[in-house]
């Protein structure tokens, strides 16, 4: 069989474990050697201890925890070549030629760039001596298929990303409970969520909760912002609502490209309207908890699919990810993906909205 490693990269998101356990027990099932590698790519460049065997029961009851239990990181080092080559070393001692990223754009940038580097590392090792022929012609070349994790849903080419589901049963959970308080004392609040570059999560959470008006980065409002929200929340009240709830993207802008905070936010109500106002960061509380049920499945689905993609991948096979298109599991390919996931933020960068959200919704 052959031998394949898996790793999650970059931020941690709900359902990374799940997705891992998936891919061990698919891979070994299918009769390959799986291994971790631990704290992503810092422990492809480090070798020793990160990279160790899976086996089928080293995978049990992880299904159910937040996180990645094989740890997660940034790396320096891989965004070198030195580094890269150290990567490369530690995978062909082991015979890994088959990788699993479980990551963001940014770790999938990464892994493409070291699979179209890998035939010139393994020449290199072959001329220093550090491998033999032997192994320079078995490892030859490396394949590489990609799992989105990411609570944001930040990533063009597929419908979900594994730990967003998750995240928003978070935000749901925390707006639910501060609204007790809220009709209590005849409060606003104005609640920070995650999503630095995509409204998702403040869009969807905005519309789960009732919330009377949110922020995010690809829709600035109008200048007159101010007046439109106050005028928003004095009909809610007037209609007889003890409360308002306000959500804010991190990344949400004005027309100009300002940030609007939860404070900018929350001190227009007070000075305009004088309600007993409340600014909330939620934090990394998203990142927490049990992963849902989907994202279980999703995790489980993904990883399951990316083994046998991997199974039926040749040498010249570009590398994919393992996307959920009308909950259909497909294989898009992996820079096409990251390409127009960056497409997205150069047309926020330039202030053309509309074109970012037509990017990133289906081609
Ligand atoms: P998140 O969405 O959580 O930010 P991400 O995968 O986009 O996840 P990054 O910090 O961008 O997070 O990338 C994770 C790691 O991937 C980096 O620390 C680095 O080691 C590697 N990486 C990212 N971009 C590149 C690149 N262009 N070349 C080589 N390695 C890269």
């Amino acid at each position: 069989g052959r031998s394949m490693a898996v790793f999650t990269s970059g931020g941690d998101s709900q359902g990374m474990n799940s997705a891992v356990r998936s891919v061990v027990r698919m891979g070994i099932y299918l009769g390959c050697k799986v291994y971790f590698i631990y704290e992503g790519y810092q422990g492809m460049c480090d070798g020793g201890e990160n990279i160790r065997e899976a086996d089928w029961n080293l995978v049990s009851d992880i299904i159910q925890r937040g996180g990645t239990i094989i740890g997660s990181a940034r790396c320096k080092d891989f965004r070198e070549k030195e580094g890269r080559l150290k990567a490369c070393f530690n995978l062909i001692e082991k015979d890994i030629t088959n990788l699993v990223c479980i990551g963001g754009d940014g770790s999938l940038t990464g892994a493409n760039t070291f699979r179209q580097e890998w035939p010139s590392l393994v020449k290199e090792l072959l001329q220093q001596g550090k491998i033999s022929k032997e192994k320079a012609e078995k490892c030859g070349n490396i394949q590489i298929v990609g799992l989105v994790g990411s609570i944001d849903n930040d990533f063009c080419g597929t419908d979900m990303t594994i730990g967003t589901d998750t995240a928003l049963q978070r935000i749901i959970e925390a707006v639910d409970a501060v609204m007790a308080t809220a009709q209590s004392h005849q409060r606003a609040f104005v609640i920070e969520v995650m999503g630095r570059h995509c409204g998702y999560l403040g869009l969807v959470a905005a519309l789960a909760s009732e919330a009377d008006f949110c922020f995010i980065p690809e829709w600035p409002p109008p200048t007159n912002w101010r007046e439109i929200l106050c005028a928003k929340l004095h009909h809610t009240r007037s209609t007889g609502n003890r409360l308002n709830i306000i959500i804010v993207a991190e990344g949400a802008i004005d027309r100009e490209g300002k940030p609007i905070t939860v404070e900018i936010v929350r001190d227009v109500i007070k000075n305009t309207l004088h309600y007993d106002t409340r600014a909330t960061v939620l934090g990394h509380v998203q990142r927490g908890g049990n992963p849902s049920a989907f994202d279980r499945l999703l995790g489980c689905r993904m990883g399951a699919e990316a083994v046998l993609a991997l199974m039926e991948m040749t040498p010249e096979s570009e590398p994919c990810v393992v996307s959920i298109d009308g909950n259909q599991m497909v294989r898009v390919p992996l820079m096409e993906c990251v390409a127009r996931t960056q497409a997205v933020q150069k047309a926020m960068d330039g202030k053309e909205w509309e074109l970012a959200v037509k990017l990133r919704g289906r081609s």
